[in-house]
């Protein structure tokens, strides 16, 4: 049997949105991946912690891919002390699917700052990268980076490969944030149409992001 190809998209989800889940959905369509694992951190190295608790993100993440069996809810960050390194989520991932393509799904955002993480060199070795841009965008990068891009730049033959290739995805543009949604919440603005009701019922019913909260 071949094994499976395995989409991973990292991120805080404080809240998961539209915006997360429909280009994703386009990765795992073009590159025909069996299945993409949405993993929350628990310290973003990066950036403030998050609003919500791990155990809320979770219960939202479950919530937003209910019957849609393309999506995983992975929350083996959540369970490791200390920031939550990527090329450590990449290494554990690399022991469980020891026979699988991985695909690390960054919006373009992220990727443009990939090489202010730690140890991302190593990236590469453990997984593929997929560059989810707008069509025809022109990336804003480093001489250094833009060298590393092309040199990385996938060619057809590199999906049989475990990792090693960049491969620039367009995907549905949504310029939807979870730092919108919070800042809509905490005035009392709907988020209708930006995520799953699911998950803006259980939102509402906990009080999260609003200014009472
Ligand atoms: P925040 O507004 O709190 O920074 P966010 O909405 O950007 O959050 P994250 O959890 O930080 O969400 O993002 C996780 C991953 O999803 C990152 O790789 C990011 O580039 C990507 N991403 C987030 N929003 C979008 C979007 N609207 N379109 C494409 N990719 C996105």
């Amino acid at each position: 049997m071949v094994a499976a190809k395995v989409g991973i998209l990292g991120g805080t989800f404080d809240p998961i949105h539209f915006g997360h889940l429909r280009p994703a959905l386009d990765v795992a369509e073009q590159l025909t991946l069996d299945h993409i694992r949405l993993i929350p951190s628990a310290v973003p190295p990066h950036r403030a912690p998050p609003q919500a608790t791990a155990q809320q993100r979770v219960t939202m993440l479950q919530l937003a891919i209910k019957n849609n069996d393309r999506f995983v809810v992975d929350d083996r960050e959540l369970h490791r002390e200390g920031p939550s390194y990527t090329v450590d989520t990449l290494m554990s991932l690399r022991q469980q699917f020891p026979e699988s393509p991985l695909y690390l799904l960054l919006g373009t955002d992220a990727f443009v700052e990939i090489q202010t993480w730690h140890n991302w060199t190593q990236l590469i070795e453990l997984s593929h990268i997929v560059v989810m841009q707008r069509a025809n965008e022109t990336l804003t990068m480093s001489d250094e980076l833009t060298g590393w891009y092309q040199q990385h730049l996938a060619v057809d033959a590199d999906q049989e490969q475990l990792a090693g290739a960049v491969w620039p995805v367009d995907v549905t543009q949504l310029a939807i944030s979870a730092t919108e949604i919070r800042e809509n919440m905490s005035k009392g603005l709907s988020v209708k149409f930006l995520m799953p009701d699911a998950v803006i019922n259980l939102i509402e019913m906990l009080g999260l992001y609003s200014s009472r909260s």
